[in-house]
């Protein structure tokens, strides 16, 4: 059994990229520390800013709010969890106990929005209805739930769980079918504009699914260990990120600097989200971006439920915060 480079005892996981074989205690000062040098490094949060977390009781965001209420302590700043229940059958229901215990665990106060309960009808409903597929129809209802969370609740931003291995296999899709604006929105940070469009931050941007997972084991964190049953692991992107698994195996640190120079030209192209950011214009029904007269969601809600969503959505994001103080 390898010995922890640091103090010599019973080592839990190598870090190739970083050449160290690390014990629990040593572990986890190593992937806090990761995590508050990203935020550090891109700029992603300043002293006393606030932040939405999405949480969905997987394994990843799980280890980004702990690892962020340590790192809350030192930039005083404040920590506001989300979760949304999506209505996916048990799987939606066992997510929702896990955060609950997560949060108790680690004295925070979420918020739970039911998408059921406001909406009236959940992602399986929306996806027959609209006749559209289940991930897409999902997709769609976070980002746009996240993002008026983050408008209704005045944050300066919110953060998300995705990790280089959710976001590396994506940012080299794109690059290969030669759609350069859409991996750039796969950088640590993307733009916001105030009242309108939340800034969007990536705090586990230098950490790996592996890390993520060892991390909250060695924390003692609760997490949900099934799938989603809509979930699909193939095509181009199993393929891709199969390929990256394996050239980081044999090149260790290879994944990394692939991100980074990706952040790199993100950073010096924020002219150019501000320039996409100019061709969004706000939706008729509920003020949010939108691409068109009516944005994505209360599109999808009006063909599914015969009236855009988008207002009671925002109605009930308000009421929640109100009620919570
Ligand atoms: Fe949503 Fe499940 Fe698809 Fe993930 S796999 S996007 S949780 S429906
Ligand atoms: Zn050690
Ligand atoms: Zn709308």
């Amino acid at each position: 059994m390898a010995k922890c480079s640091k103090c010599g005892s019973k080592a839990v996981i190598k870090v190739p990229y970083a050449r160290m074989n690390l014990c629990e205690r040593h572990f986890i000062e190593y992937f806090e520390g990761r995590v508050a040098a990203t935020i550090e490094r891109y700029g992603l949060l300043k002293e006393g800013d606030s932040v939405l977390v999405a949480v969905s009781g997987g394994k990843d965001s799980v280890a980004l709010l702990s690892a962020l209420a340590v790192v809350a302590s030192e930039l005083r700043l404040k920590v506001m969890p989300l979760h949304m229940h999506l209505g996916l059958g048990v799987y939606s229901d066992e997510s929702l106990r896990v955060v609950k215990e997560v949060s108790r665990k680690l004295g925070m106060n979420t918020f739970i929005l039911s998408l059921k309960g406001v909406v009236g009808a959940a992602i399986p409903e929306l996806s027959a209805k609209s006749s559209r597929p289940p991930c897409a129809v999902c997709g769609l209802v976070k980002r746009y739930v996240l993002n008026a969370a983050a408008i209704e609740w005045g944050v300066d931003a919110v953060a998300t769980g995705h990790h280089i291995d959710d976001l590396a296999p994506y940012a080299l899709k794109n690059l290969l079918l030669g759609d350069m604006e859409a991996a750039l929105k796969l950088a640590p940070v993307t733009a916001g504009e105030e009242g309108y469009l939340a800034r969007r931050v990536r705090p586990l941007y230098e950490v790996t699914e592996r890390e993520c997972l060892t991390y909250a084991i060695v924390k003692g964190l609760p997490f949900v260990k099934t799938s989603c049953p809509n979930v699909f692991l193939g095509g181009m992107d199993a393929l891709i990120r199969k390929f990256l698994y394996e050239l980081d195996l044999r090149h260790p640190g290879v994944k990394l600097r692939f991100m980074r120079s990706l952040a790199k030209i993100a950073a010096k192209s924020l002219a150019s989200q501000a320039r996409v950011q100019t061709e969004l214009t706000r939706c008729r029904y509920c003020g949010l971006p939108s691409r068109s007269e009516v944005c994505g969601f209360c599109r999808l809600t009006e063909r599914a439920l015969g009236s855009p969503a988008g207002p009671k959505v925002r109605e009930a994001l308000r009421s929640i915060r109100v009620s919570s103080r």
